[in-house]
């Protein structure tokens, strides 16, 4: 049985920057990827700055379009822009994005198994021994890239009663000339086109991404707000559509993040932003975490994972804990924040922007200053 320093499952962004980090400092490693690469993700492929700032290559070939500017909407009334020097925003489509990292990782040694499904996972004497669909290996960590379902989480024993995951519908969709025209330059969030959500309209080289998502678990017909956004849109010709539907994982993970060698990143942890959804440049740090971990603990399981912890709890999960607060009160509380919005939505989108840029994260006192601002407008 070949054997591996360590195993990532998945080859997402996340799997695949974890991958590229370990390999980088010379510890071997293995990706294990259930489909054949490059392969269709489901998702609007807005990549924001922060992620892309950080990435230690260059992304060039595999961008569709970039956006410094982008609107943000709220019903027919209200409309802020933020406009910056950086792309706020880099559309990509996910399969030759994510192939593009998993190439930079091979680079450095990373080995490949694609068309591997994992289907068991067992921890013997401090060893992880896997089964994929097609071989056996074993390792001494594993990390968890599996996305949003993560079958590896459930084989290792993590609870999925207590996780959040939020319905998302996501197009591709191909328009007459005429509306793409008219669309292609814009990056627009239109809050509130969806209950307890928003919808999205992300133009790629040749067609257009769009997208609605609500944070309430509840049954909600996300066709018919699809439908609905289409319209808003203005669109009037679709040559071509194809329907996409996944979840987005928008709560950390409240039973820990490593169980015996396992270690959760991404999606599979749950570390998308709770706000607005935007998993793809978290999944990316959650991995350089792991990575830094893995190789500071030098081979050292309880090391590794007390490290991995401590990162996590540096910035990352703190962050998301107080989205999660703000995104509460954000899409449950409509009538006062549209009272806010009215006053501070531009104060409001271009805080939004300092977050995709990662000048700003969500501040700790929000509450306080949440509840401060209400009070100076209604006494
Ligand atoms: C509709 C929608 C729109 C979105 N839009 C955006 C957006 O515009 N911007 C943004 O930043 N985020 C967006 N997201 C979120 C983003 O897609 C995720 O946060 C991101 O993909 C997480 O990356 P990951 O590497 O953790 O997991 P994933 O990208 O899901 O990768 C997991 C990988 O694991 C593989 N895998 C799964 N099971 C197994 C198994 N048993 N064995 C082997 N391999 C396995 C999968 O094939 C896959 O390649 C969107 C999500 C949805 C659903």
């Amino acid at each position: 049985m070949k054997h591996f320093e360590v195993a990532v499952i998945g080859s997402g962004p996340s799997g695949a920057s974890t991958a590229f980090h370990l390999a980088k400092k010379g510890i071997s490693t293995v990706i294990i990827e259930k489909e054949s690469l490059p392969r269709y993700k489901t998702c609007g492929g807005g990549f924001v700055y922060r992620g892309r700032k950080d990435l230690p290559f260059d992304i060039d070939t595999v961008v569709e379009r970039e956006f410094h500017t982008v609107d943000i909407y709220l019903g027919n009334t209200l409309h802020f822009q933020t406009v910056r020097k950086e792309p706020t925003i880099t559309m990509i489509m996910r399969d030759s994005f994510d192939h593009l990292i998993v190439e930079e990782a091979k680079k450095h040694g990373v080995t490949l198994l694609e068309n591997n499904k994992l289907t068991g996972l067992v921890y013997e004497d401090g060893k992880a021994i896997l089964t994929t669909s097609e071989t056996q290996i074993s390792a001494d960590f594993v990390v968890a890239a599996d996305g949003a379902l993560s079958p590896t989480a459930k084989m290792a024993g993590w609870n999925e009663e207590t996780r959040k995951l939020i319905p998302a519908l996501e197009y591709e969709v191909e328009v007459s000339d005429e509306d793409f025209d008219r669309l292609k330059d814009l990056v627009r969030f239109d809050i509130d086109a969806i209950p307890y959500g928003y919808a999205w309209s992300f133009p790629k080289k040749n067609h257009l991404s769009i997208g609605v998502a609500s944070t309430k678990k509840t049954r909600i017909n996300l066709k018919k707000y699809y439908q609905e956004y289409v319209e808003t849109l203005g669109i009037k010709t679709i040559v071509k559509e194809s329907q996409h539907g996944f979840q987005i994982p928008i709560a950390p993970r409240t039973d820990g993040f490593v169980k015996n060698n396992v270690f959760l990143i991404g999606d599979a942890a749950g570390f998308a932003d709770p706000i607005t959804a935007e998993g793809i440049s978290n999944a990316i740090y959650s991995g350089v975490l792991v990575a830094e971990a893995i190789s500071e603990s030098e081979g050292q399981l309880e090391k590794a994972t007390a490290l991995y912890n401590e990162k996590l709890n540096e910035k990352l999960v703190p962050e998301i804990q107080t989205g999660l607060w703000l995104a509460k009160w954000f899409y449950e509380q409509k009538t006062v924040r549209n009272i806010l919005l009215k006053k501070y939505g531009q104060r409001f989108s271009d805080a939004m922007a300092d977050i995709f840029h990662g000048e700003r994260s969500y501040p700790t006192d929000i509450k306080q200053a949440i509840t401060r601002k209400i009070k100076e407008l209604v006494f």
